[in-house]
């Protein structure tokens, strides 16, 4: 006779486990619980984290949609949305949102690159320095803004100079973590490149730092990713040069 008794309470018992499970999922980063965290900028994925169908709606809608809630907030808030000032704000922001700020977030608008060949056989570094962004952090949604420096050795392909700067603001524009940033532009450097010779330095200005929190005004965040060649302390002092000079 099978016991049924026996398997419900095994059922149970999974159901609970599955239960605790998601609730350690949703409720806590690295054995922290989020009002541990705080303010800390943790991360726990490369990748820009979406979640399923994140496309299926049209930019059309989601602007509907956000317009929508952002109105809720603003009047939760308790501002007086028939004011002449606020009244446009809800489409204003939305219309930011998906158009311009995160408009990275689409793959769709990622910036089609087109690769030459290195007539002049040119084989040391080249450095794009400088390149200023804007981002938001993805924890606070306030900006980030910085500036960002890459080099690249060729593998025998070139890009065109205005690539490089298109695909820092392209990852710029989600909402971001400097790291993932820093990160996130080597791979696709790599990725069109076809080399693992790469290297990205990024230094911002973290408006959630520096405008509201610890109110520190003057600090900056460096990060940086050096891959291949970009691997040795001569290379990575003839580039810091280069950036400093
Ligand atoms: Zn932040």
């Amino acid at each position: 006779m099978p016991d049924i008794e026996g398997t419900a309470l095994k059922k149970e018992t999974m159901e609970n486990d599955i239960l605790e499970l998601n609730n350690i999922k949703s409720n806590s980063l690295n054995g922290f619980n989020f009002s541990e965290i705080g303010d800390d900028h943790l991360f726990t994925n490369m990748d820009t984290p979406m979640r399923e169908g994140a496309f299926d709606l049209s930019n059309e809608e989601k602007k509907d949609k956000i317009a929508g809630l952002f109105a809720e907030i603003m009047d939760v808030l308790g501002l007086d949305l028939t004011d002449d000032s606020l009244q446009g704000t809800p489409r204003r922001v939305a219309k930011m949102y998906i158009e311009e700020i995160f408009s990275g977030l689409d793959p769709r608008n990622k910036p089609k690159v087109a690769l030459f060949d290195n007539k002049y056989q040119y084989n040391q570094m080249l450095v794009e320095k400088n390149i200023t962004f804007y981002s938001n952090c993805e924890h606070h949604f306030v900006p980030i803004i910085g500036k960002a420096h890459l080099a690249y050795i060729s593998s025998g392909k070139v890009i065109g100079l205005s690539k490089l700067n298109r695909i820092v603001q392209y990852y710029a524009k989600r909402p971001q973590v400097q790291e993932r940033l820093t990160n996130q532009i080597a791979e696709e450097l790599k990725a069109v490149l076809e080399t693992d010779d790469v290297a990205v330095i990024i230094d911002a200005k973290h408006l959630c730092v520096s405008s509201r929190g610890v109110k520190d005004d003057t600090s900056s965040t460096v990060t940086a990713y050096y891959g291949g060649k970009f691997n040795s302390s001569s290379k990575i002092n003839e580039l810091l040069n280069y950036i400093n000079n």
